[in-house]
């Protein structure tokens, strides 16, 4: 029989713990019935790439009735060998519906976040971004060069970007004259 290694572990997994509790005169008709919920059957798996950083660990994601329902490393790609960062592992939750779907704004003072629409939120971070790279923006060092260094604004990136948010991201911010950049894609 031909079968790669994530089939083998699950037949020969499968298949050593049936004939155990048989041999031991275990009705396991319920646990047959119980794994037809587990997140394995019904699912497709489609393999794909974290997209986090440049490692680019290979990651398995089930497929339920069009739904993602879960997502794992590869044991079968030799550059992660099934294993995730926790960024990688973390994967899965940007999906789920509990997430913030909405901006929360905490003015100066104020005890409580109030929800703002998105359209809000990106006037007033333009308004107040223009508003300090006007005031701070130092064109000319002190010998005389062009520098467009804007030294009072700090940018800092969420372990949420993948790499093309990151890149744009950067890229505007060095585009503003910001000098000061962080950012959680190092593993
Ligand atoms: S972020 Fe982590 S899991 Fe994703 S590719 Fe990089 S090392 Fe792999």
């Amino acid at each position: 029989m031909d079968c790669n290694r994530r089939e083998f572990i699950k037949v020969t997994g499968t298949g050593v713990l049936g004939l155990s509790l048989l041999q031991l005169g275990v009705d396991i008709t319920p646990v047959q019935a119980y794994t037809a919920t587990l997140k394995t059957t019904g699912t497709k798996e489609i393999v794909t790439v974290c997209p986090f950083c440049s490692v680019s660990c290979h990651i398995v994601a089930s497929v339920r009735n069009g739904k993602l329902i879960s997502t794992e490393g590869d044991p079968e790609y030799p550059i992660n060998e099934g294993a995730l960062c926790a960024k990688g592992a973390a994967l899965f939750t940007m999906t789920l519906d509990n997430r913030l779907q909405k901006p929360m704004y905490r003015a100066a003072g104020a005890t409580r976040w109030v929800e703002k629409s998105w359209e809000w939120t990106l006037e007033q971070i333009a308004d107040r971004v223009k508003k300090v790279r006007d005031k701070d923006l130092i064109l000319k060092n002190d010998k005389g060069q062009t520098v467009n260094r804007l030294e009072s604004m700090f940018f800092i990136g969420t372990s949420h970007a993948d790499n093309e948010e990151c890149a744009i991201a950067h890229q505007m911010s060095r585009g503003l004259g910001i000098v000061h950049i962080d950012h959680q894609a190092r593993t």
